[in-house]
This record gives C-alpha cells, sequence and structure tokens, in this order.
C-alpha cells in the first residue's frame, strides 16, 4: 500500500555537512557568535515523538496516524548524545535541557540523565540539568529522574480548567494527573520548579489568573509565553498573541506584582513577585514576539537526529551526528562546532516581519528541533 506523503517529511532534515578545520586545537571553555553572544546553553531534543497534539505545536491534522516519525536508528543514542554533549560543556555550555517531543516517553531515560549528571562544567561545577515536559508521565517517573542526577524540571500546563485543557493538548489528557505530576517533582526535589502556559487569546487566556492563584504560595515560577510562530504548521496568527504586558495588566489587577531583576544573562523570561509580603511564587513572561530577546541569547539545540540549530526559527542545521558516526574523533567534531557557533548570526525573533526575517526555507518544527 502507498504511504501517504507529507510535504514536511523531505524538509525537516535539512542539515549542511559540518566543515571539520586542519587546527584541532582543544576548546577553549569560551565560544563567541558574530553578535558577540557566548555558548551556554544547550537544548537536546531525545524524541520528536509526544503523546500530547496541541494545536499550537503538534497540530492532529498533521501529526496523525500516517506521520512518519524519525526512527530509532536515526535518533542519537544516549551514548552519542552524553559525548557531543561533553563536547559542547567543553566550550563553555553550563546548561543542559532535555526536551522534545515529550522527553519522558524516550525509555530509559534516567540512564541519559546519569550520564549527563557526571558532566563538569570548565570551572568543575556541575552542569545546571533540567528537564522540560508536559507533565503526563511525570508522577511515575519524577523519583527515578531526580535520584539520577537531574536538577530541576519545567512543566507544561496550559490550562487549570479540565475542558479547556483537554481541548488544547486534544489528546483528552486529564489536568488532574499533570498535577500530580508537579506536586510529585516538588515532593522528589526536581525544584524550583518552573510551569510554562502558552497563551492564545481567546483560547486560554482566562486560565491566567486561576493559574496565578493556584501556584502563588508555592516555590514555583509561572512562566507565560507568547504563542509563537515556530515551524509551519501551527497556522499562527498575531490576532492570537496576547502580548505579555496583557497578561501582566490582568494579574496586576487581582495581585499586585514588583518587577524582580534580571538574575542571569540569557534569561529568556521577565520576572514579578506578588508585592504581598511574604508570599512565595514567581511570575515569568516569555514575549518572543512581542519583545524579541536575541541580543543575548545563548542557545543552541541539538535535534533528535543529532543536527545542531542555532536558533529556533531556524530553517537548517549542522548534521554532527554524520561526524559522530562517520568516525571523527572528539578532536574533529569539537573543533567543526567552533566555526559554526562562531559564525552565527541569527536573530529571528528581532527582524520577525521584516524581509530578512527568513531566507525563504520552510522553518523546522519544534517537537524536532527541541522546545
Ligand atoms: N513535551 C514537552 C513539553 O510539553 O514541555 C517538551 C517539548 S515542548 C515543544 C516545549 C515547550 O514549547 C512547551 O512548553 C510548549 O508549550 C512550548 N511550545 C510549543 N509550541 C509553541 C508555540 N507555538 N509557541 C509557544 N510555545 C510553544
Amino acid at each position: 500500500m502507498a504511504g501517504k506523503i507529507i510535504a514536511i517529511a523531505d524538509q525537516r532534515y535539512r542539515a549542511s555537512a559540518p566543515i571539520v578545520p586542519a587546527d584541532l586545537a582543544p576548546p577553549s571553555g569560551s565560544l563567541h557568535d558574530r553578535l558577540q553572544r557566548p555558548l551556554r546553553d544547550l537544548r537536546i531534543s531525545v524524541t520528536d515523538r509526544c503523546n500530547f497534539r496541541c494545536s499550537y505545536c503538534m497540530p492532529k491534522e498533521v501529526f496523525d496516524k500516517q506521520y512518519a516519525f524519525l526512527p530509532h536508528s536515526s535518533l542519537l543514542s544516549f551514548e552519542e548524545i552524553a559525548r557531543l554533549a561533553a563536547m559542547f560543556v567543553a566550550h563553555g555550555v553550563k546548561k543542559i535541557r532535555l526536551t522534545g517531543g515529550e522527553p519522558l516517553l524516550r525509555r530509559d531515560l534516567e540512564r541519559l540523565v546519569a550520564m549527563l549528571a557526571e558532566l563538569r562544567t570548565v570551572e568543575g561545577e556541575p552542569l545546571d540539568l533540567t528537564l522540560t515536559t508536559n507533565g503526563s508521565i511525570l508522577a511515575r517517573k519524577a523519583e527515578a529522574l531526580k535520584r539520577a542526577g537531574l536538577g530541576r524540571v519545567t512543566v507544561s500546563l496550559d490550562a487549570l480548567d479540565d475542558a479547556i485543557f483537554r481541548r488544547m493538548n486534544d489528546a483528552d489528557f486529564p489536568v488532574a494527573e499533570v498535577l500530580a505530576g508537579i506536586d510529585a517533582a516538588e515532593r522528589s526535589g526536581l525544584g524550583p520548579l518552573k510551569v510554562n502556559m502558552v497563551v492564545k487569546r481567546g483560547t486560554n487566556d482566562r486560565e491566567i489568573v486561576p493559574m496565578a492563584r493556584h501556584f502563588r504560595g508555592r516555590d514555583v515560577a509561572l512562566r507565560f509565553i507568547e504563542f509563537m510562530d515556530v515551524g509551519a504548521t501551527n497556522g499562527w496568527r498575531m490576532d492570537d498573541v496576547l502580548p505579555s504586558s496583557d497578561v501582566i495588566a490582568r494579574l496586576a489587577e487581582v495581585f499586585p506584582l514588583e518587577r524582580m531583576p534580571v538574575s542571569t544573562v540569557g534569561e529568556t523570561a521577565e520576572r514579578w513577585r506578588y508585592a504581598e509580603r511574604g508570599v512565595a511564587g514567581e511570575i515569568g513572561t516569555i514575549s518572543s514576539v512581542s519583545h524579541a530577546f536575541c541580543g543575548d541569547c545563548n542557545r543552541a539545540r541539538l535535534s533528535t537526529e543529532g543536527k545542531l540549530f542555532l536558533c529556533l526559527f531556524a530553517s537548517r542545521g549542522h548534521d554532527l551526528r554524520a561526524l559522530v558516526r562517520g568516525g571523527a574523533s572528539d578532536a574533529e567534531i569539537a573543533a567543526a562546532i567552533r566555526p559554526i557557533w562562531e559564525q552565527r548570526a541569527d536573530r529571528y525573533s528581532e527582524l520577525r516581519g521584516r524581509a530578512e526575517a527568513g531566507d525563504g526555507e520552510r522553518r523546522v518544527e519544534m517537537h524536532y528541533i527541541g522546545g
């Protein structure tokens, strides 16, 4: 039987073959791109599969039963991921986030966590090792992840109202199980927790205040993310974006907030605390659309099959797996990463809407590149 042909199937793999320079000087622990941004943060997608079908990320109409997900043989093995991660750390990475797809769907993920937890930054410190999850199986996994050496987790949760939540995940998944996952993560010491809510105007914006009410008083950073135009399948429209300034205005009507200072360079969120004394909890906004933050972006992304992307909105990656599986040495791979980062000039969000923003090629999907 002829398979269904999906236009994006052959487009999401685009990548250039990295060039191994003649100079194999060992990593110096510090790399800067053309805009003087250091490499500090590596996001690794461990699977392109997810059990949710959020319309803003993996809409059911595209990611249906016929969709050709990557075969297991295409995925980087844990050993390959850990080997590449060590090279990125030698180049100055201090934080690794496991993502996907839904990372907890990757079998024995704890084994990878344990391997990554052994890495040390160039200063000899443990990495900031974290994971982003939809929380659906977190209640079962939290203890084992903590034992393996995971530092903390970020849980995506778009609504407290069960009907809205089920509609948004489009997998009829109940909110109670994600809330149980969040509680389990807190109990296991995977905090301070972050909870991410993607806000779509007219879809879940009435959940903003209830979400804040629910997490207020707990050591949780609740972050509101503007609906972004990642990939090419989520039907993004500017009209669906609720700017972060509106989110803060709605919250401030109920809970007075105080702006918090920036704590780390490259921080994606603007942060607020509750003005009422002694009340735990934090609010964050991630305003990739209304207030782009490319200027200090220090993130690289390693796709499920080992392609390095330098921007969430990139259309082309750099095929590190070809080097790994082609027998290149650690010195050669590390040397190949250097010019890739040094030539980086991506700043899509700042250029959004302008002609220079894209190269006309289709952008990769978020579940593949890693959110
Ligand atoms: N499955 C995991 C999860 O749900 O957290 C990890 C992968 S998911 C792609 C990572 C994050 O990206 C989630 O918080 C998700 O809500 C967010 N995301 C996906 N598509 C988005 C979009 N179009 N705009 C804003 N955030 C988006």
